[in-house]
């Protein structure tokens, strides 16, 4: 009999996108209340900081010691503890003022294409940045409206007026590049830069399958039916905090109807052009999204 895993790869696919590789362990039954104190108190921790939604670096380091985030005027009131490396604590905290000369603040997407800071880093900084995203964008009850306080290192906040719980949402997107034999679908929203065209994707909605969501999705925005879908990958997409859940799926139509409020073009691409734009070879500049991002994997895995 054939081992049940035998099919699956070793390698993950997620493991190769920006943002998935991160070291930290969470131990989330670690994370009493006295746990962000005690790590804030421990002269091994060390600090991602944000200023603006942008992530503080000095080169290529990403991490900070207590004293330099002191120094940089870091919000340790509003400091969450992400986890820990070995006995050494991981933690997050907002920066506001601008950063001095010598420090770089730079959004995680540039980052994260960019490549320079280690993969580990860049998956810290993802956990970091989607946790103080949640808490800055939930700091009232969404049960009663009272403010709410930050509980369990960051993982939790909790309300003193009506006792409810509140834990950090992942919202979750399907993210799906839709095949017809050697064609692909390809779309591209205005806001994309110039010559982009990538996966079709949205949000998954309540009481909805991922399969179920990659078809209603890619039929509302381009009319094509979808049959068998399959699961390939997902990626932390902390803008404010996705997850994007890559799947192919099969098309059962050819004719596109593009739903024009979402997509300014909406397009069947043979496998040999889609090589070219993934390589950024295309003759009139067309191009997939840069490696770090699942779309561009998604093409890359199909097109071979
Ligand atoms: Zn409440």
């Amino acid at each position: 009999m054939a081992d049940f895993f035998s099919g699956v790869p070793q390698r993950e696919p997620s493991q190769g996108l920006g943002f998935a590789v991160n070291p930290i362990e969470r131990r989330s039954e670690e994370r009493e209340e006295t746990a962000l104190a005690t790590a804030l108190g421990d002269p091994s921790a060390r600090f991602y900081l944000f200023h603006a939604g942008d992530a503080l670096t000095r080169g290529t380091e990403a991490l900070f010691t207590l004293a330099e985030a002191e120094a940089l005027h870091a919000d340790l009131g509003a400091a969450v503890l992400l986890g820990w490396l070995g006995p050494a604590p991981r933690l997050a905290a907002p920066v506001d003022a601008p950063p001095p000369d010598g420090i770089a603040a730079t959004s995680l997407r540039t980052i994260a294409t960019e490549g320079a800071l280690a993969a580990a880093d860049i998956g810290g900084l993802a956990q970091a940045q989607g946790l103080l995203n949640w808490h800055g964008r939930h700091r009232f009850c969404s049960n009663c409206g009272a403010p709410t306080r930050m509980a369990r290192g960051g993982y939790r906040r909790d309300c003193p007026s009506c006792s409810g719980e509140h834990f950090p949402r992942t919202d979750p997107v399907v993210i799906m590049l839709t095949v017809d034999g050697d064609n692909a679908l390809l779309g591209r929203q205005p806001r994309f830069p110039a010559g982009f065209y990538s996966c079709l994707a949205g949000f998954l909605e309540p009481g909805e399958t991922i399969e179920d969501a990659v078809r209603r999705e890619t039929y509302e925005e381009s009319h094509i039916r979808v049959g068998r879908v399959r699961y390939w990958a997902s990626q932390p997409w902390p803008f404010p905090t996705s997850l994007m859940i890559g799947c192919h799926a099969e098309a059962l139509d050819r004719d596109i109807e593009r739903d024009a409020a979402e997509l300014e073009d909406c397009r069947w691409f043979p496998r040999a052009e889609v090589l070219t734009m993934l390589a950024r070879t295309h003759p009139a500049g067309l191009a997939t999204p840069p490696a770090m991002a699942i779309a561009h994997q998604l093409i890359a895995a199909w097109a071979g």
